[in-house]
């Protein structure tokens, strides 16, 4: 149970209170970034041997640089800033970077293999003002595909457990050639007992899509979902994305990227993200209000067997916002075959006063409790309407 709230928990019930400005946010307008990935380092200290990300020679973006690509995201509209690489924690003034993205009001996260985490280090990440940090796990020994490896990492998840003010979330992996398939529910296990959120992931070929799974994977992963508590929108993802993927059948969906997620590369241009680099390859000073439009509905011919995750979970803000109800039966499906969908609690109060009643003017009653709410969480409207 969650004391009251004070130091730690205080920290902790003020992110939840700036993820869902971004969440009401990003449902009230699509003509913003919900979240970018910038990176200040291309080099990397491993060599995952699925990996398309790294280099071994780059030197860090001067910090000048990465401090004016904030800025320029923040007028764009950016609401989450997370910052990748390569590996992050190389570059010397991360922790610089890190204040920039909260001084322009943004949330800060980072991905990281997190090798050189010290306690000393997670404090500067706490005092930098750091929100979310992920460690992608990828098996319990370290072998020649992947050294990202429990064994490896153990002593930094306590360290995180006794030190980190901020979120942590451990992501598992299933596919892609890791050769021991089971790993996957030892990690989630090991980051459950230690309190950290979890998610699982499915590697992705170089161009960011994906084989069926394997017998073997597929057991596994159906065991992670049983025993893991999945947050909100991971418990919707998998049901919505994951379900298809690790059949090897395609997602209709809209894939946001260049309008919702920009993937800002260490030159500094917008590509639509990691695995689809070279389009639209735009400098970010030249990115404007009517490229984010345009991205929002151009097709992607990758997007059927897209792994991209975090594309995805953008892109489930805006299957809400542009069709509330038929969304939620699919994100949150009924227990029993014609009921109503199986809403989280939190979700339930949020549709109840954010969303129109079939069609129906809302009661006085819920227009007051509406405009109170968006008043609270900073929305720039009193009538509760979206801008379309
Ligand atoms: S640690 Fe991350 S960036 Fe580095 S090689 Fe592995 S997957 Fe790529
Ligand atoms: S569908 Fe979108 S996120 Fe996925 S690979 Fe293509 S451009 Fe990237």
């Amino acid at each position: 149970m969650r004391l009251a709230p004070t130091g730690k928990n205080l920290r902790f019930y003020q992110r939840r209170f700036r993820q869902a400005r971004m969440v009401a946010r990003a449902i009230q307008s699509k003509h913003h970034p919900v979240l970018a990935h910038i990176i200040p380092m291309r080099r990397c200290n491993l060599s995952c041997s699925y990996c398309n990300e790294y280099d071994k020679v780059s030197e860090p973006v001067a910090t000048g640089e990465m401090l004016r690509r904030i800025e320029l995201l923040a007028r764009l509209g950016t609401q989450i800033i997370t910052i990748s690489g390569g590996e992050p924690l190389l570059h010397p003034e991360l922790d610089e970077i890190i204040r920039g993205i909260r001084a322009q009001g943004a949330i800060a996260t980072i991905i990281t293999n997190g090798y050189l985490l010290t306690p000393e280090r997670i404090a500067r990440l706490n005092r930098a003002g750091l929100e979310q940090l992920q460690i992608s796990i990828d098996n319990v020994n370290p072998d020649e595909v992947s050294k990202k490896s429990l064994k490896v990492l153990d002593k930094k998840l306590e360290w995180l457990k006794e030190y980190a003010d901020f979120d942590v979330n451990i992501n598992s992996v299933v596919g892609g050639g890791i050769t021991h398939p089971e790993d996957a529910l030892t990690i989630t296990r090991r980051a459950v007992e230690l309190g950290f959120e979890t998610t699982v992931g499915v590697i992705h070929d170089h161009g960011g899509q994906l084989d069926p799974l394997k017998a073997a994977e597929r057991s596994v992963y159906d065991q992670i979902l049983a025993e893991r508590k999945p947050g909100l929108f991971a418990f919707a993802y998998d049901n919505l994305f994951h379900r298809n993927l690790i059949q090897g059948l395609p997602n209709e969906w809209q894939c946001g990227a260049g309008s919702r997620y920009l993937y800002i590369c260490e030159d500094g241009l917008v590509h639509y993200c990691s695995q689809q680099r070279g389009y639209p390859a735009i400098p970010l000073e030249q990115y404007t209000r009517e490229d984010i439009d345009r991205e929002y509905s151009t097709k992607k011919e990758c997007a059927p067997f897209c792994t991209v995750s975090c594309v995805h979970r953008v892109a489930m803000i805006d299957m809400i916002r542009n069709q509330p109800r038929e969304s939620l039966f699919r994100l949150f499906p009924p227990e029993q075959p014609g009921g109503p969908p199986s809403l989280p609690p939190s979700v339930r109060l949020a549709t109840s006063i954010f969303l129109p009643e079939n069609g129906r003017e809302a009661s006085g009653a819920r227009r007051l409790v509406r405009r109170a709410a968006m008043r609270v969480l900073g929305l720039r409207r009193g009538d509760g309407g979206t801008q379309r």
